[in-house]
This record gives structure tokens, sequence and C-alpha cells, in this order.
């Protein structure tokens, strides 16, 4: 599989004008990153060719005629110029002063990272509103794609677009596990959790168990806060509530439920699809474990040394 990739990526190579990269260099780049780090196949083959791409300054996208309408799932090549009918789920805090605005686009298909640079001098966008975007570009960064913003894009209002059904997926480490994760009690009127017992609405409880994680995953360029319901939380955890329960009995202290998670989840590499929810969180609904013990710069790093 990794020598159909190389052979895939050479000949795209040549075709961009750089027929000399070594074949076998290609070759242990993708092998290192797919045998001996478990990076997902795409993940790695852009990975390798974003690099050959930076270091060879292969061909720029042009500006000029109209730009393919597309779907947020179809999006699936960098430098490509697109339009899109989307939505503005979430405006994240960028202290850079090159980015003017960053967050999450969707449309029905999908969710997906966008960047508008100060420079490109557009109007602001609001949280919430849907427009139609004309030439934007697509780029990727650890196999999540995003658009990008520039001074050829034209964008215009548009109605409400649904978004109800759209996922996005990201590959990162786990940064931080908040408090009120682990074992908690929520009201059984409202289903909020209890503070100390008690609901803001409903007073004094006696609630119900449930496990959740409130974790930060960081793709080396944003941090997306996550939630794992208790489904979730048992699948990558192995803790479900009779197991925290009675390691909180045990303990004579809920705390060390928490702890064991922080233990478990901290400093490991996943991949989590799910639906962004509330302007801020990703409800997650896949995760898997993807590189073990080591970070994607690191990885990156080694690929590089080749
Ligand atoms: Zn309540």
């Amino acid at each position: 599989m990794v020598k159909e990739l190389a052979r895939e990526l050479k000949e795209k190579f040549s075709s961009m004008g750089a027929p000399d990269v070594p074949l076998k260099e290609i070759e242990q780049k993708l092998d290192l990153l797919v045998n001996q780090y478990k990076v997902p196949e795409d993940e790695a083959r852009r990975t390798v060719y974003n690099q050959y791409a930076r270091d060879l300054k292969l061909q720029r996208p042009q500006a000029g005629g109209d730009a393919e309408l597309v779907k947020i799932k179809d999006i699936a090549k960098d430098g490509m110029w697109i339009s899109l009918n989307a939505k503005v789920m979430q405006l994240w805090e960028s202290d850079k002063s090159s980015i003017a605005q960053v967050g999450l686009l969707g449309d029905e298909t999908g969710i997906i990272k966008f960047v508008v640079f100060a420079k490109s001098e557009l109007p602001l966008l609001a949280e919430g509103k849907s427009y139609h975007f004309s030439k934007l570009v697509t780029d990727s960064w650890q196999g999540r794609f995003s658009v990008k913003l520039n001074k050829a894009t034209v964008i215009t209002p548009i109605d409400d677009i649904d978004t109800g059904g759209a996922e996005t997926t990201m590959t990162g480490a786990i940064v931080d596990v908040q408090s009120g994760s682990g074992l908690i009690k929520r009201c059984p009127e409202c289903n909020r959790p209890l503070n100390k017992g008690m609901c803001v609405d409903h007073g004094k409880q006696d609630g119900e168990y449930d496990l959740r994680v409130k974790a930060v995953l960081d793709d080396g360029r944003t941090a997306q806060d996550i939630i794992l319901n208790q489904e979730m939380t048992y699948k990558v955890t192995g803790i479900d509530v009779k197991i925290a329960k009675k390691m909180a009995m045990d303990a004579v202290d809920p705390a060390v439920v928490l702890d064991e998670i922080k233990r478990i989840l901290l400093g490991k590499y996943f991949t989590v699809r799910g639906r962004v929810a509330g302007g801020r969180y990703l409800l997650v609904n896949e995760m898997d474990r993807t590189a073990k013990d080591i970070t994607l710069d690191e990885v990156l790093k080694k690929v590089e040394a080749i």
C-alpha cells in the first residue's frame, strides 16, 4: 500500500514539474508515518505531499474564472479554488494579528475550519449567519482540511443553512481534561449537572449518576473543546458508571475517577469525529487512538529528516 501511495505521489510531483523526487525517499517517509506511527494513510499522503509542495515550491493555485460550488464533505484536495454556501458555526479567538477571523464553517454535509487573513480586508463574518463564499482556497494541516478567504473572495449573505447533521473530524493530542469530568450527578428534572447536590433551577436533588469527559484536543494550530458522553468515555477509558462508582467508593473520593481519566488521556493522540454544538463544543461520537506516545510534531521531524 505504501509503495502504491509513493508511486502515486511521484507521478503527481512529475506532473507538477518536479520529476526528480526519489521514489525511495517518498516511500521511506510514508513508511515511517503509516507503518511505524500508525498515521492514517490519507493523512500520511497529505503530510508528505505538503512537505514536498512546500520545499519544491510546486504550483500555486491561480485566481480567475468562477470557482466551482462544492459541498464541504467533497473537499479532498489542497490548493483548489472553490465556492461554498455555508454557515459560520464558531468564531474562535485568535491572538495573531495577521488573522482577522478564524473558526468553523458548516453546511448540510460537514464542517470545515476557515481562516480570514487581516490583509484580505474582507467584511467581518457573524457567528450563526449563512453566506455564499465565492473563491476560497482549500488547504490542509495534519489531515484536516480548511479553507482560506483571501482578497479575491466575495462574501454574500444568504438564507439560513441547516447544518443539523454536519460532522467534523480532527486529529490531535489531549492537552487538558477539565474539572466537571468524571463521575457526576445530573438533575432528574432537567438533566443538568448538579453542583454539590444542587440544581440551579430545581434546588437540592439526589440526582442520577453519569460519566463524561470535557477535554481539549490540540492539533498544533487550534485547541478544540470536546465532550465525551458516558458511552464514549467507556470506549476510550474502559471506565463505566459502575466501575467509576466503585472507584469513588473505595477511595472515599469521587476525584479519583477524574485522576484516572487524566492519566489515561492526557498527552495521547486521537482522531475524533463529532458534531459541533453550542458554539464551542464538539460532541464526540467516534474516537480512535492514532499514534502511540509521540506527538505529531515529533513524527513530522523524523519524516523531515529522511
Ligand atoms: Zn434541574
